[in-house]
């Protein structure tokens, strides 16, 4: 299927239903389970909708990357981060991309910022950590802190953190198709 601005929430769709049970790496929830429990974390707290929706489809990089679901065994960066925002770009605004594309950065601020923040990273998460980079440098934490989204992916990394518990029940994909429509571009 390929997306278009009339048919994106049925993409979105179709790649939960084709790659959402796969398993997340490591995780012991599927990859659709984690994004949905990442997305219910940032509803909880009261976030906006487009930070919501961002979190929501924050790892859609991971639904149908080239690489598969091997790459930590690979020692590969799959830079999902980019396959995800780069296709959801022509879909959503900034305030939806940006964040899901420094989703990945924010855990290395995070890590450069926050002695304990990575103490409490998943084992998975720490080890994806050293090929992504390992945590910033201060010339990096500049960068990354001037960025207008830099907050918003600070935020977004704590749900995504927070969006790997066993068998949490939470509400489906459905239960966000008014807001995805509310938010994307038309
Ligand atoms: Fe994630």
């Amino acid at each position: 299927m390929t997306p278009t601005r009339n048919n994106v929430l049925e993409y979105i769709h179709s790649l939960f239903d084709e790659y959402g049970a796969d398993a997340y790496f490591g995780e012991e929830v599927t990859i659709a389970e984690h994004m949905l429990q990442a997305a219910h974390f940032a509803k909880k707290s009261g976030a906006e909708e487009t930070l919501i929706v961002a979190t929501l489809l924050h790892d859609v990089g991971h639904l149908n990357n080239e690489f598969g679901d091997n790459y930590i065994d690979q020692r590969v960066d799959n830079l999902h981060e980019n396959a995800g925002s780069i296709m959801l770009s022509s879909f959503f605004s900034d305030a939806i991309t940006k964040p899901i594309r420094l989703h990945v950065a924010a855990k290395k601020y995070l890590c450069a910022t926050t002695p304990a923040y990575y103490e409490n990273l998943s084992d998975a998460s720490k080890r994806t950590l050293k090929f992504q980079g390992g945590a910033m440098n201060e010339a990096e934490k500049r960068e990354f802190e001037s960025n207008k989204y830099s907050e918003a992916a600070v935020k977004l990394r704590h749900w995504d953190d927070a969006g790997k518990v066993p068998g949490l029940r939470i509400a489906g994909l459905e239960h966000y198709h008014a807001m995805i429509d509310r938010v994307r571009i038309r």
